[in-house]
């Protein structure tokens, strides 16, 4: 892996590691080491849905090709230091990374789907205040390789006959800060030469980086959330800074005008804190807010902080807001925290490891 790949601002790639490669960048290597190109289709069906590891798994290559591979190329491979598994059928794994760093993943079966909540950056530089990754800063962006890893991870955590159905960049990070190399994975992860996951499947939340919003729906057709938390700039700059460089009235037009595909709505998401976002004015008004779009909401259960003043909303709470919002035809769901006794909120497995109380 090369280490100047993780802070270019470019999404250029990294050479040596066969998970960050398009089709068309192996089919000009496949060229440049004399073979037919039709080979590149056939390694990266062997990297991407066979899981091959070694390029000495790839027997139906010429020696002379897999040999030329061998010398080139390495094919990044998940590295799981640490599982820990929820009475609630929920998965964390931290994978280490390369240079000692370390990022979370989250399986979280339900009854119909099983869905791979991803990190992007090892860290956050976004800040907002009732996030454990936050209280990290941004150690640095993850490169494709990085970020598609944890897809064959936790295929091995899964049981017989579970498959992963769901992809959400909801773990650490703010996926839109490392924008291209996620347009990338997310390139490798919905093309036929990749692993063939259907766009609909995959969905990126962001605190509201707008500039960034609007490109990624201009460019790949996966789903997007937004978490908004706040309906007032007072509350949302303390809760989420970036909005003191997009504030509401900017990131909700934005919203109004990004090219959402028939059928399909933003997801906005807003973690329920107790006394601070969650009074039945804040529903009144973000029914207000979201009337003019095609928005449903995710209601979520803060997964309480160390050492954080912020409580979590009573259920009772919850529903009373979930009922405003569904009488002003809001579509809104409540998440269930899920892995409570994993510490599967974003952030929080990394910082137990590193800050064992
Ligand atoms: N940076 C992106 C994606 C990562 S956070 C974003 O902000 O959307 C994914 C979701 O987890 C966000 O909605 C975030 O608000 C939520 N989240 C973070 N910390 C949480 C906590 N302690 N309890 C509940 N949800 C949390």
């Amino acid at each position: 892996m090369n280490a100047n790949s993780q802070t270019s601002a470019e999404p250029a790639p990294t050479g040596a590691d066969f998970r960050d490669l398009t089709l068309d960048e192996v089919e000009q290597m496949v060229a440049g080491a004399g073979e037919r190109s039709y080979r590149a289709r056939q390694i990266l069906h062997w990297v991407h849905a066979r899981g091959a590891e070694s390029f000495d798994e790839m027997r139906d290559l010429p020696a002379a090709l897999r040999n030329y591979l061998k010398q080139n190329f390495t094919i990044g491979h998940p590295v799981s230091s640490f599982v820990s598994r929820s009475s609630d059928g929920a998965r964390k794994l931290l994978i280490r990374l390369d240079d000692g760093e370390a990022i979370e993943s989250v399986i979280i079966p339900t009854e119909k789907r099983v869905t791979l909540c991803m990190s992007s950056q090892v860290g956050c530089a976004m800040a907002c205040e009732f996030c454990a990754t936050a209280h990290m800063g941004l150690h640095r962006n993850l490169t494709t390789s990085e970020m598609l890893v944890q897809i064959p991870a936790a295929r091995r955590e899964l049981a017989g006959g579970e498959e992963l159905t769901n992809f959400v960049f909801m773990g650490m990070g703010e996926p839109l800060a490392n924008y291209p190399r996620l347009v990338r994975t997310l390139t490798i992860m919905t093309s036929d030469w990749g692993m063939g996951i259907s766009p609909r499947r995959i969905t990126v939340s962001t605190v509201g980086l707008v500039p960034m919003m609007e490109r990624l729906l201009g460019e790949t057709p996966v789903n997007l959330a937004v978490s908004i938390h706040a309906t007032t700039n007072e509350l949302r700059d303390r809760l989420a800074p970036i909005n003191q460089r997009y504030p509401l009235e900017v990131l909700l037009d934005a919203c109004r005008k990004l090219p959402i595909k028939r059928r399909s709505r933003i997801t906005f998401e807003y973690v329920m804190l107790a006394g601070v976002n969650d009074s039945l004015a804040d529903a009144r008004r973000l029914v207000k807010l979201l009337a003019p779009l095609r928005a449903k909401v995710n209601l979520i259960f803060y997964n309480p902080l160390a050492g954080s003043p912020l409580r979590g909303s009573s259920r009772a709470a919850v529903e009373a807001f979930q009922a405003i919002l569904n009488n002003g035809n809001l579509t809104a769901t409540i998440r269930e925290s899920r892995g409570l006794d994993i510490a599967a909120a974003c952030g929080q497995l990394y910082a137990e490891q590193h800050n064992p109380a």
